[in-house]
């Protein structure tokens, strides 16, 4: 049982919560798309929120052909084609790109540009792929009105792909690109990771390397006036009891003991007593088998038991997720969960398993100050702030893989929206060139270093 099939088993669930929740926390008022004149930006800035406006139309036809692109994870020919669209896009720009083959991990590899300059590194996060595989009925993009169109990936996440590009082409067409130093990474994998987790994940945690800030462009809660600072991750436990089969007539005399059954409903409720409620900790058992026969299928998570009223369980397994917002709390509660397995009820013995699945991304003052930068170029740009999204409301992410090793984070900045995962996914295109202009700016004050002003 590798962690791939954890990971197959778990991730789809993961995504809905990671893209699909609403934010929760407190609202500022709404950026409006015919935003005030924007009184806080430099001559440069200006003329980078221009190119953006500039070139929206061509943004919005580049998302239209992309959504329209089947890249289901699974369906590595688009996924390949999609990285070849935005691949082309970014050689126009005039980035350094490569393929990154995904063979090794079953996947259809990741697009990888940089550019190198004087200023600081910094790295952009985009995927390639959906959850619409080609079986899917969802598979065109569709404009419903003047401001708004539902298609397959339309926010999680080709409107932020789309942003990336946007972004560097103002940054170009403002003359400031070229000072600039640019890593860019579309996993192929986002939705449905290849395995070894660290193979599918080494292009993107090599281009973090020597980065001051890593920008993310999922859709985050889906809320424009949010952006994610934190996020949770995710594991996965496989616990198995044992007892002594016996007749039930005698359960619990000495030499029979408790059972299967009871030893883990011990460990479980001493799950519940010792943890449930632990700010951003959830574990939850999701499938249980138990009996005198028992068949597990891990990977699919499914089983079969067999038993009799009247023998004494031999066997129980249970299989679980546990969420964590930090690898801190992580340790600590695995630990805990240990410490419950490993005080049998008489005559009966438990283990528990651990797999991690995607890390925590922990709210660290780095990811708080780049919030607070990116806040500050809303204002400027007279879109308003921006503040966290309750970590809570954020699930796994691929920034969680490079959240250790760069000194600040930010994600959720990709296109707004509603309904990702479902055949409902609907982009606010009102908010594309918004979002562009935030993220071109952000770049730009990166480029010139962390301290500087505008
Ligand atoms: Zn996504």
């Amino acid at each position: 049982m590798s962690t791939y099939h954890w990971l197959r088993a778990a991730v789809p669930a993961l995504c809905v919560l990671a893209c699909g929740a609403p934010g929760a926390a407190e609202k500022p008022a709404a950026p409006g798309p015919a935003a005030l004149p924007a009184a806080g930006l430099s001559e440069v800035e200006q003329a980078i929120a221009r190119a953006v406006d500039e070139a929206n139309p061509e943004a919005l036809a580049l998302l239209e052909r992309i959504v329209n692109i089947n890249s289901g994870t699974m369906n590595l020919g688009g996924v390949r084609e999609v990285g070849a669209v935005l691949r082309a896009e970014l050689d126009g720009i005039g980035l350094a790109t490569r393929w990154v083959d995904g063979a090794g991990f079953e996947r259809a590899g990741h697009l990888v540009a940089e550019r190198g300059g004087s200023g600081p590194r910094v790295l952009l996060i985009g995927h390639l792929d959906t959850v619409f595989e080609p079986s899917s009925a969802f598979q065109r993009f569709e404009r419903l009105n003047e401001t708004s169109a539902r298609g397959p990936g339309i926010i999680d996440m080709k409107g932020g792909d789309v942003i990336i590009v946007h972004a560097l082409k103002a940054l170009k067409a403002a003359g400031v690109l070229d000072r600039m130093t640019v890593a860019v990474v579309m996993n192929g994998d986002e939705e449905h990771p290849g395995e070894p987790v660290v193979e599918a994940r080494r292009a993107l945690v090599e281009a973090a390397q020597g980065a001051v800030a890593a920008l993310a462009f999922e859709d985050g809660a889906g809320d424009p006036r949010t952006a994610v600072i934190a996020r949770r991750g995710a594991s996965f436990w496989l616990l198995r009891s044992t007892g002594t089969p016996a007749h039930s007539s005698q359960i619990f005399r000495e030499d029979v003991g408790a059972g299967a059954i009871f030893e883990s409903a011990r460990v479980l409720d001493g799950f519940r007593a010792r943890l449930a409620g632990q700010q951003y900790l959830t574990f939850n058992p999701g499938v249980v088998v138990g009996g005198t026969a028992v068949t597990v299928d891990v990977p699919n998570n499914q089983g079969s038991a067999a038993g009799k009223t009247n023998v004494v369980a031999g066997e129980m397994v249970v299989q679980g997720d546990l969420r964590t917002l930090s690898p801190e709390q992580l340790e600590a509660t695995k630990g805990v969960m240990r410490e419950i397995v490993g005080r049998p009820l008489p005559r009966t013995a438990s283990t528990i398993e651990f797999r991690d699945g995607y890390r925590p991304m922990a709210p660290s003052e780095g990811n708080r100050r780049l919030l607070a930068r990116y806040d500050a170029v809303s204002r400027d740009l007279g879109l308003g702030p921006v503040v966290a999204v309750d970590p809570s409301k954020a699930g796994a992410a691929d920034v969680a893989f490079v959240a250790g090793v760069v000194p600040m984070a930010l994600d959720g900045i990709g296109l707004a929206g509603r309904d990702d995962h479902t055949d409902r996914e609907t982009a606010d295109l009102a908010m594309l060139a918004p979002l562009t202009k935030r993220a071109a700016v952000l770049m730009y004050r990166l480029s010139r270093g962390e301290g500087s002003g505008r």
